[in-house]
């Protein structure tokens, strides 16, 4: 077996954590390949590492003095190989970091620098050999990511490894300048690395024990989700509940590779499986349940609509012209609705309406904002009959309204419309009749 693991910053913020990671690893022989983070907040209030660097580079090219920042940074990784013990010098490192915030400050290169590092101190505590994710991660010239090289440089370079620990967040151009990837970056590295060398498992370490099945902003302690397809996980993440970078999904989707999420604070937790797809009977009916509020709904009304060919092209145009992009679209015989972000339309209200008015001539148009839409998301439910009348006998219990239903033929969602002021009792009405009712 051959386990990618990647840690999150939280998990390698202070000596103490890299002695967990390495319990972590060193308690499995098949986790090879170690992704690590930049060090991240020890406590509350704290500033993550990378944060650091990318305020030096700003100071740098505002050509303000850094070297007290830089000098904290410094101090950052002292006390980690102090706590740890080790006998490794960054003398050099923060050296060239220096010279090049002088020479040209490059804010990828800086920020990369976090991860870099911290991969040269994992290394040298695991006796693991460093490769550097430049030598292997490639972008083509236009910044899109070259998926044949990488594959073929991560393959041919990790072969010579039995063990290795690559750095999370960052790659290269041919010419050797670096890239990062959007924050949260080294996310997207492991799975990566994990689809290139055609690993078995995508181990990802934080700090929460698994996916949830709510916010728990919104509800007390929401129970982890076992396991979730990546269907679903899309479906779930679209509507803002997040556990990895969205993007970290593609490249072990593609692969059939399962995720597997951790908390290293608590590593006999077997946290969350993320898979392709699977026989195993859901715990409950619904998997997960997430949404976000600010949403207008614009009604568009004609008699005999529904006779009238293109009707739905022409008004969909309009937001086409307009660059605004569609959330749902639930529609009737005689009206169309048409969900979309309240702040991308508010600035273009007036010229959607007039847009729409020449359009179609409809009967009347109406705008509703202050809209929230609620997904709730479950391979189990096409299974289980009665799970729009539960949730909707939730609602009403909880006496809200709900002013949009849209299932999916595929069964694998629920999307509700709700007033914003309803949004956080109707997810707590939706989670207590398929979680808690089941759990008591
Ligand atoms: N260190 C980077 C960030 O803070 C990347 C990562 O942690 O995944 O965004």
């Amino acid at each position: 077996m051959k386990k990618v693991v990647k840690f999150g910053g939280s998990s390698l913020a202070a000596a103490e954590q890299f002695q967990k990671v390495r319990e972590i690893i060193c308690s499995d022989e098949d986790r090879r390949y170690i992704v690590p983070s930049a060090p991240g907040k020890r406590f509350d209030g704290d500033t993550k590492v990378t944060d650091l660097l990318y305020e030096c580079c700003g100071r740098a090219e505002a050509e303000e003095p850094f070297d007290l920042l830089l000098a904290e940074i410094r101090e950052r990784y002292e006390d980690i190989i102090a706590g740890l013990g080790l006998d490794l010098s960054l003398e050099e490192d923060f050296a060239e970091i220096e010279e090049r915030l002088l020479r040209e400050p490059d804010r990828d290169y800086t920020a990369s620098r976090g991860e870099y590092l911290n991969g040269k101190v994992m290394s040298a505590y695991l006796g693991f050999e460093f490769v550097d994710a430049a030598e292997m991660i490639r972008f083509c010239d236009d910044g899109t990511f070259d998926t044949n090289l990488t594959k073929k440089l991560t393959e041919e370079r990790l072969s010579l490894c039995q063990n290795a620990v690559i750095p999370g967040f960052y790659g290269a151009y041919a010419n050797g300048r670096i890239r990062t990837f959007t924050r949260g970056g080294s996310d997207i590295t492991g799975s990566i690395i994990a689809w290139a060398l055609g690993a078995d498992m995508y181990e990802n370490w934080t700090d929460v024990p698994g996916f949830l099945v709510s916010d728990p902003r919104i509800v007390d302690n929401p129970e982890v989700v076992d396991m979730i397809t990546y269907r679903e996980l899309r479906e779930l993440s679209y509507m803002g509940a997040t556990v990895l970078h969205e993007e970290a999904i593609f490249p072990v989707r593609k692969a059939g590779i399962p995720i597997n999420i951790r908390n290293t604070n608590n590593p006999e937790d077997l946290g969350t499986m993320i898979v392709a797809t699977t026989s195993q009977k859901p715990r409950f009916t619904v998997t997960g349940i997430a949404g976000k509020k600010g949403f207008v709904a614009v009604d568009v009304y004609k008699d005999m609509m529904n006779s009238e060919i293109g009707f739905c092209r022409k008004v969909l145009s309009v937001f086409e012209d307009n660059e605004i992009s569609i959330e749902h679209m639930p529609s009737g015989i005689d009206t169309m609705c048409i969900f979309v972000h309240q702040d991308e339309f508010q600035e273009k209200e007036q010229s959607v309406l007039s847009g729409i008015l020449r359009a179609v001539d409809p009967d009347s148009i109406d705008v509703e904002p202050d809209l929230a839409l609620i997904a709730v998301v479950g391979r189990g439910m096409r299974e289980n009959r009665g799970t729009a009348g539960r949730i909707f006998s939730a609602l009403a219990h909880a006496k809200i309204n709900c002013r949009m239903i849209d299932q999916g033929s595929s069964e694998l969602n629920i999307i509700i419309g709700v007033d914003n002021k309803d949004f956080e009792e109707a997810i707590r009405a939706i989670y207590d009749i398929f979680i808690l009712t089941k759990l008591t």
